[in-house]
């Protein structure tokens, strides 16, 4: 058992935490705030214990100034501030004498929100390669340390692993609740189990597919791994996205666990990747020339649901089409609908799925929706969790 902010007498102290403030955000408009409220319990209890409270998160990538421009924290500042009914003091910097001099006129209570913390990722990626004279600097400005970021602790970075190293540490309730629920169902996993895979990319998943096939009774595939699957397989999947460079692991797993991998069979195919009326329905073997499949079809959804009803636990992760087009959310949405009135429990990863899920009205639905995408496949799937490893146990 990890220690928890629960451990600490927070009273006075500057305690850093880590959130996972990583929401969609459009022109400056926050499209989704779920994971800022799922923050909010950890961040309560330090103001309620009279710490003065410091807090952390990534947003987005940052690899061009470009990206600097986009995200920036500030909005999250305002939203948070409403949701907390007190002000949070937004520092548009992630170290200096201004951090410094602000954080050290603090009184209890009070909560700064710092830059985020992948502006160090430009130029030479401080943040994300964990450098150790930033882990430091991070760790200097405060007494306690607490990680409730479940998104990135399946990453080795500065504002996790780095500060942990260099302060006494402990998680907070967002990353307890979802020990909680993720071991609930991985200590006595009930059969038949049942990975129901999608998204587009297929390159960071192959690691984590090789683990769960071990684990799982069925892997239902949909999306961009479906068709680098199906490529494997020897169709012809034209325009449609897949990944060339996955094409042999995935030939060698079809050979292996032939019976546990389900593919789909028919899908919604368009000339471009946009949303549209236009859509076309096609079987596996007659898709059209210049077309991607966007969407998988109604035998697809009936073949899905078959194994769906079996089972008694399901991890559902990675949206099974492109379920932002209203034109081709269908499988997705349907697949959600199965989950929902099949007896198994159910856990939906973070990210897109969990998005999906919440835009789809299923936010209530489930044993558990992750606020990690691809921490819940990584702790899943059985593999290191650095930003929690780190921490010690009580
Ligand atoms: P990932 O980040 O790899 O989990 O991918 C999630 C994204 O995959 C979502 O934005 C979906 O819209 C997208 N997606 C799902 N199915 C497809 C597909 N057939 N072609 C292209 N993108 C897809």
């Amino acid at each position: 058992m990890k220690k928890t902010i629960e451990d600490f007498n927070l009273e006075n102290k500057k305690v850093i935490i880590r959130c996972d403030l990583n929401v969609p955000i459009k022109d400056g408009v926050i499209l989704d705030d779920n994971r800022i409220k799922m923050s909010l319990k950890t961040i309560k209890y330090a103001i309620d214990n009279n710490a003065k409270v410091i807090l952390l998160s990534h947003l987005g990538r940052i690899k061009t100034l470009s990206d600097k421009e986009k995200n920036s924290l500030y909005p999250i500042s305002v939203r948070l501030s409403e949701l907390l009914g007190q002000n949070v003091t937004f520092i548009n910097e992630t170290r200096g004498l201004v951090v410094e001099n602000k954080i050290s006129n603090m009184k209890p209570k009070e909560v700064i929100l710092l830059e985020n913390t992948r502006y160090e990722d430009l130029p030479d990626r401080k943040e994300s390669t964990c450098d150790s004279i930033l882990s430091n600097y991070w760790a200097s400005l405060g007494d306690i340390f607490i990680n409730d970021a479940f998104g990135v602790s399946h990453r080795c970075h500065a504002s996790n692993v780095g500060i942990a190293k260099n302060l006494p540490s402990g998680i907070g309730f967002l990353i307890k609740s979802e020990i909680n629920a993720l071991d609930n169902i991985l200590n006595n996993i009930k059969r038949p189990y049942t990975v129901v895979l999608g998204g587009a990319k297929m390159n960071d998943k192959i690691k984590v597919i090789n683990a769960l096939i071990k684990k799982a009774d069925y892997l239902l595939l949909g999306g961009g791994i479906a068709n680098t699957f199906l490529v494997a397989e020897g169709y012809d999947l034209k325009e449609s996205v897949y990944d060339k460079d996955s094409i042999k692991q995935a030939s060698r797993l079809l050979k292996k666990y032939k019976d546990k991998i389900i593919l789909p069979i028919d899908f919604y195919e368009y000339t471009k990747y946009c949303d549209s009326k236009n859509k076309k329905y096609c079987k596996l073997n007659l898709i059209s020339d210049d077309n991607m499949v966007l969407d998988v079809g109604e035998d697809t959804v009936k073949l899905f649901s078959k194994y769906i009803k079996e089972s008694n636990t399901i991890f559902f992760n990675g949206p099974v089409g492109v379920f932002e087009f209203e034109n081709f959310s269908y499988g997705t949405k349907k697949i959600l609908e199965e989950m929902k009135c099949s007896k198994a429990k159910v856990i939906v990863g973070g990210g897109d799925s969990a998005s999906a899920a919440i835009k789809f009205g299923f936010k209530d639905s489930f044993f558990h929706i992750s606020t990690g995408g691809g921490a819940s496949l990584e702790y899943i799937s059985g593999n290191n969790m650095p930003g929690i490893d780190i921490i010690n146990d009580k």
